[in-house]
């Protein structure tokens, strides 16, 4: 499959891996939009959060365990975590990633924008 995440799960494209199990790689974020910008990843190719079933679902909770096992060991209390779904909500590579931000005032949850409803609604 012609998948950037599944090649670097695969090593044949090279990333700073930060944690690695069977099921599940982290490594840097190539374009970090914090001090600390991981990448969580389960190895199998599932396409976004919209692929993720009561089948495969356990290998979303094991980058969510791995997302919080990072952060302990690097000492981040404070952290988020989000997976982008889709172009227009921003996802860019279509393997299910998870980004694990820290190390600044991360801010609003969500980039404003145009409200499809109105305020009072
Ligand atoms: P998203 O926009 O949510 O799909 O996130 C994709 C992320 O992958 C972006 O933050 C990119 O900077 C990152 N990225 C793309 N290619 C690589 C790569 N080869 N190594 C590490 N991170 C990458
Ligand atoms: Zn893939």
């Amino acid at each position: 499959m012609d998948c950037i995440f599944c090649k670097i799960a695969a090593g044949e494209i090279p990333s700073k891996r930060v944690y690695e199990d069977s099921d599940v790689l982290a490594f840097y974020d190539i374009n970090p939009q914090a001090p600390v910008h991981i990448l969580i990843i389960p190895k199998a190719h599932i396409g976004g959060a919209d692929e993720i079933t009561r089948e495969n679902g356990a290998a979303a909770g094991q980058c969510l365990a791995a997302a919080a096992g990072i952060a302990r060991d690097l000492g981040i209390n404070d952290f988020r975590v989000v997976t982008n779904n889709g172009a227009s909500a921003g996802q860019t590579v279509r393997h299910l990633h998870f980004h694990l931000l820290a190390g600044r005032e991360l801010g609003d949850m969500i980039t404003p924008g145009p409200c499809p409803l109105p305020p009072d609604s």
